[in-house]
């Protein structure tokens, strides 16, 4: 048998009044003495310092850094140069999805466990290997070493009480990151038949139950508040968990991330504002599911209920722009295959797809 190593979260912390655990957790996890937040400069930074600090009095000692929301390779690396040298023993990251990215890659870099504090449940970034695509293509133009180093948290804290005061559009993004799952899974069994590629039944499984679990309850989820936000954090855990398990974004990520992976890109050359994440994904993996053949509307129904976009004009992208990006998805990673195959779909192809799925008229 092949040797699989896994490095999986090894603390879950989730619910409501998860912060008071901290002093707990911390006390038997030993994980060290002296710890370097990262938080934003606004919210965020009021989470740290009235909810988590206060929690870890006594028990370790911790130092705030301020990070903005647009994150560059220069940025992170600034950020790493100054605390390299302080011997810091763990990071947490208080905050959403560009200083979840920050903390996990500087932890990484440093070579010290990495602890996951969100405030937002908009995508399974809280709980896996994985950072924004647009990070890490720029992390490995500078530097490839310090992009394939960068690891999963060894602990997270999902306090529903605070995810439940995101935005709403977080929470329905966060409902389109999973119910992607779903095309993300069919591409990888596709890749298992078609190209023998390594498929773990069990992350394929854990994938597939996120994505069921916020279906099954998208009324609860559309209500947001704590309800909400307990559904979707257990969602986004177990889909981190996943890809650890995995050891790649595989299990959660097919032709419907390379599609919101592909509106990213040409964001930055035609200088447009992508959408969120998980709201391209939701989209994408309508498209998918009509490439793949199944049930399409079923997965638009339920992007529809939830109130997440579910064509070019609610993501507030160009068709023109949504038509390129499906053509060229398939370029994205060229290692990761799926319903897009080696070539591609073609202009016209991709323009009819999207046309019968209401995506584009
Ligand atoms: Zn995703």
């Amino acid at each position: 048998m092949k040797i699989e190593i896994m490095e999986i979260p090894r603390y879950v912390i989730a619910g409501q009044n998860a912060t008071e655990q901290l002093p707990q957790i911390f006390s038997n996890a030993k994980i060290g003495k002296k710890g370097l937040i990262i938080t934003g400069k606004n919210k965020t930074r009021k989470i740290a310092e009235n909810k988590v600090i206060p929690n870890l009095k006594g028990i370790t000692d911790v130092e705030i850094h301020k990070i903005s929301h647009k994150l560059t390779y220069s940025i992170l690396n600034d950020v790493f140069e100054e605390v390299k040298n302080q011997k810091f023993d763990f990071v947490v990251s208080v905050g959403g999805g560009s200083i979840i990215d920050a903390g996990k890659v500087i932890s990484s870099w440093m070579n010290v466990p990495f602890i996951s504090y969100p405030t937002s449940p908009a995508h399974d970034g809280i709980s896996s290997p994985a950072i924004s695509f647009l990070l890490r293509e720029e992390i490995k133009k500078h530097n490839t070493e310090r992009a394939k180093v960068i690891r999963s948290p060894l602990m997270i804290i999902a306090d529903a009480d605070i995810i439940a005061n995101a935005p709403y559009r977080l929470f329905a993004a966060g409902f389109g990151d999973m119910i992607a799952k779903f095309t993300a899974v069919m591409d990888w069994r596709l890749a298992q038949r078609l190209r023998n590629e390594d498929y773990s039944e069990y992350a394929a499984a854990m994938s597939l139950m996120s994505a069921k679990i916020v279906y099954k309850n998208r009324k609860i989820i559309t209500g947001g508040g704590v309800a909400a936000a307990r559904i979707l954090i257990k969602a986004l855990i177990g889909s981190g968990v996943s890809m650890s398990i995995a050891g790649s974004s595989r299990p959660a990520s097919g032709a419907e991330h390379l599609f919101s992976h592909a509106i990213d890109l040409l964001s930055q050359k035609y200088d447009f504002k992508p959408a969120l994440h998980g709201e391209q994904c939701g989209v994408g993996a309508i498209v998918s599911a009509y490439l793949h053949g199944i049930n399409w509307r079923k997965i638009q129904k339920a992007l529809k209920e939830v109130k997440a976009p579910t064509n070019a004009k609610e993501l507030g992208i160009k068709s023109e722009y949504i038509i390129e990006a499906l053509t060229m998805a398939h370029t994205i990673r060229k290692n990761r295959y799926t319903i897009l195959g080696d070539k591609g779909i073609s202009r016209d192809a991709a323009e009819a797809a999207l046309r019968a799925t209401e995506i584009i008229d």
